[in-house]
């Protein structure tokens, strides 16, 4: 069975069902076995609030109604809104994401993909700098150096570490760790401090600094007359490397992304002249990837893309929330994301919240319409891109009586 827990997408788990449940996982991380036993990503031992019945919000309070009166308050709120905005979807499977850009243009509506600060960027460096494909497979088997840029894989995708980078023994890696060099670039000592050769800890907003000095010492350039502490050490790291990865994770996404990924983009070109080098984006999300290679295939290129006043656009950079006035949300908890202001904010507007989800969370809170869903690679079947772009599928192990979510995208769309 593949995992839907992150974008590892596990391909090895064994799994023993007995009368209908699931009874035991085996070869998967603790995320990965909440995913099987509903139990919370964060708090194994706490369980998480199924959705069962479409809700809607009525004198504050959600109460149960049919499935078709739920689609059809979101098909109000969502065709009265002048600028509706469609958020999440890199925690649903393909086929859920092409209902959602269908319902997108439908609605003549934004699409913002959940984890755009950091994958955009990263697109936009490929497009400049070309791309260096680097399957996981390739990476456990082959890189001797692999560097961990913001990213920390034992919270975003726990396996990582065992089944490809750090850990992992490849057909040239035999050895796993004493076979490879790790370094990590972070603002704070993560766990990976412990056990990479070379970390390297800077204070936030020193990214672009450290990588010119890097790419200053490898282009042999006057030394900076105030040096960046670990930019040597790198700089070593990186020519003794016979196969390198950057592995970018979500602390990239706080900073100066664009211009990040751009050096990064520089550095590697540059290395590129002597030794295969990859960069990687780490995104948690189990169908991130699938996002993206649905708006290469079908638009040609990545970011939001928003369809209002009958016209596509394609924006780079994140939603002004301040905009919106109706949103609707699926494969992503919202309002756990966003900053305390712009929540207020959308609260004192009463923007309001479509939710489409397996589980309770804090949109759900907020929600005026919530539609439960299966939980997919689990409840339904799907494909989702692994973070390395390989598809795979995903099966369903269990029965529900709840829909699939891209069932219930494609119905809102047959209530416009
Ligand atoms: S690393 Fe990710 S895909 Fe693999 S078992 Fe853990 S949660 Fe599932």
């Amino acid at each position: 069975m593949v995992c839907s827990g992150c974008g590892c997408l596990c391909d090895d788990l064994d799994i023993t069902i007995n009368g209908g449940e699931v009874v035991e996982v085996a070869n998967v991380c603790r995320w990965g076995v909440n995913r099987f036993f509903n139990g919370k990503k964060f708090h194994a031992t706490k369980q998480r609030c199924r959705l069962r019945s479409p809700q809607l919000r009525r004198q504050g309070r959600l109460t149960d109604v049919t499935y078709e009166e739920a689609l059809g308050q979101a098909a109000v709120i969502l065709t009265r809104a002048r600028r509706p905005l469609l958020y999440g979807f890199t925690n649903v499977g393909c086929t859920a994401q092409e209902a959602a850009l269908k319902l997108a243009q439908a609605l003549s509506a934004r699409l913002e993909p959940a984890d755009l600060p950091l994958m955009v960027p990263y697109y936009q460096s490929v497009k400049k700098y070309g791309l260096f494909l680097a399957p996981l497979d390739i990476i456990r088997d082959q890189a001797d150096a692999i560097l961990f840029w913001g990213a920390n894989p034992l919270h975003s995708a726990p396996r990582h570490l065992v089944r490809y980078s750090a850990f992992a023994r490849g057909r040239f890696t035999e050895r796993g760790l004493e076979d490879r060099q790790l370094a990590a670039v972070d603002i704070f000592r993560s766990e990976l401090a412990s056990f990479c050769h070379l970390f390297v800890e800077i204070t936030p907003g020193q990214d672009l600094l450290l990588i010119q000095q890097v790419i200053g010492r490898l282009t042999g350039a006057p030394e900076p007359a105030q040096r960046i502490k670990g930019a040597r050490r790198l700089a070593d790291f990186l020519t003794a490397a016979s196969y390198a990865v950057i592995i970018c994770g979500r602390g990239v996404g706080y900073g100066p992304a664009v211009e990040i990924f751009d050096r990064l983009g520089e550095l590697a070109a540059h290395l590129r002249q002597e030794k295969p080098l990859a960069i990687l984006p780490l995104s948690g999300d189990f169908n991130s990837a699938g996002l993206y290679h649905l708006l290469l295939r079908h638009l040609g290129e990545v970011g939001a893309p928003d369809f209002a006043g009958g016209s596509l656009a394609i924006h780079t950079s994140v939603v002004n929330f301040q905009e919106v006035d109706a949103i609707l949300v699926a494969g992503a908890d919202l309002w756990w994301h966003l900053p305390e202001a712009t929540r207020q904010h959308l609260l004192a507007r009463q923007v309001p919240l479509v939710l489409l989800s397996p589980f309770a969370n804090q949109t759900s809170t907020q929600a005026e319409v919530v539609l439960p869903v299966a939980l997919t690679g689990v409840e339904t079947n799907d494909v989702a891109y692994r973070l390395d772009g390989l598809p795979l599928p995903l099966r369903q192990i269990l029965p529900t009586d709840l829909p699939p979510d891209h069932q219930v995208l494609s119905d809102l769309r047959l209530f416009l």
